[in-house]
């Protein structure tokens, strides 16, 4: 439902195109199906060139599950990574607003990767770029296409960047692009996931060349897995660290005022920050969800039935709430980990 269609097709090129391409009938592809590949028709009616020779059903795939026309954060939503937004708004969201300025010298590169901890906010980031850049939003875990769809992730990865280069400018976000792009296992490679990674080069040397307006993001828990080819073509590298003490009270203060449940004071908020080093923005969020619970478990406990539980008869979430809860949530990532983020930082991130 996410559709808004460049043109009215009459409808009759799609059901050929389906026919003349896939090889099947006009009448085995469902109204779903038609009216998706309708919806990517030009102004003449007729599928794109680079359409035309994928299945169906996979552009249905793209279209409906892996494309996301607002993908809903702004950088506001954000808690720190200044530096990440600085660069990420010189480097992708300009010439995304303004390719004329943007070329020659200026031109810039087609691939970023995001790499650091788990939870750190990197889909964030790569929601918010699209957001901002007013760019349709592309999302495909890597994993996926290696586990999900076996045998067939060389089609969904053609279909992927077909409908993207239909759908400009455009932001594909990959998850886990480790697991796509890691380095050679010469020998214990399957066939398959070889193939499936030469089809992923392929099609990004084709973006990267041209003048589309398609910018690929990588995130990445494990960086140092990724080959020498992958890290060619991610030209941009950027650590995202762990919250600072400041981004995670902007979590806490802002999660909690989002549902009015606010009412720490400055210095209990700072109790927290130092209690929570080492924890991810995602523990952060998983923290005050269960310290939220606090005051309710406490009205359940002085007898109230939840059915006749009114909101007033709940307290606000106090510091002990926040106790309580450090004893259940506990950080995800450990220094060891962090560690290994840095020297591959070190060597590999782009500084600026
Ligand atoms: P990653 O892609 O790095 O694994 P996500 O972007 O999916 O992490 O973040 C998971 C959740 O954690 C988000 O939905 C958000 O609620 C919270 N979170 C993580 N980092 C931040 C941040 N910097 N600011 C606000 N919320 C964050």
């Amino acid at each position: 439902g996410n559709f808004v269609p460049p043109v009215k097709s009459n409808g009759n090129n799609v059901g050929n195109m389906s026919s003349r391409n896939s090889g099947k009938c006009d009448d085995v592809l469902d109204d779903s199906t038609k009216r998706c590949l309708e919806m990517l028709c030009g102004p003449d009616g007729e599928l794109p060139e680079k359409l035309r020779n994928l299945e169906p059903r996979l552009i249905e795939h793209v279209s409906n599950e892996i494309m996301n026309r607002d993908p809903n954060v702004r950088w506001d939503d954000i808690a720190g990574l200044e530096h990440a937004k600085k660069c990420v708004t010189e480097m992708v969201i300009w010439p995304l607003l303004r390719p004329d300025i943007f070329k020659g010298c200026r031109s810039p590169g087609r691939g970023l990767l995001l790499f650091g901890p788990p939870g750190t906010g990197k889909t964030m980031i790569g929601k918010a770029i699209a957001g901002e850049a007013k760019a349709t939003f592309f999302y495909i875990s890597a994993s996926s296409l290696t586990s999900k769809w076996i045998g067939e992730g060389e089609k969904l990865v053609r279909a992927l960047f077909g409908v993207a280069s239909c759908r400009q400018p455009a932001v594909i976000f990959v998850d886990e692009i480790d697991s796509l792009l890691s380095q050679r296992k010469s020998e214990g490679e399957h066939e398959s996931s070889r193939r499936l990674k030469t089809q992923f080069l392929i099609e990004m040397e084709g973006f990267d060349s041209g003048s589309e307006q398609i910018l690929l993001i990588g995130a990445t828990n494990r960086p140092q897995e990724l080959d020498e080819a992958a890290r060619r073509r991610l030209t941009k590298r950027l650590y995202i660290p762990l919250p600072s003490s400041e981004a995670r009270a902007w979590i806490v203060r802002n999660l909690l005022e989002k549902d009015g449940l606010f009412k720490l004071s400055n210095e209990e908020i700072d109790t927290i920050c130092n209690l929570t080093e080492g924890y991810s923005g995602s523990d952060m969020k998983n923290l005050v969800k269960d310290a939220s619970m606090g005051p309710l478990r406490e009205a359940l406990r002085q007898g109230i039935e939840i059915t006749k539980l009114k909101k007033e008869d709940m307290r606000p979430v106090n510091l002990q709430d926040f106790e309580t809860a450090l004893q259940e949530v506990r950080p995800s990532v450990s220094s060891n980990e962090l560690g290994t983020y840095d020297e591959w930082n070190k060597q590999f991130g782009s500084l600026s």
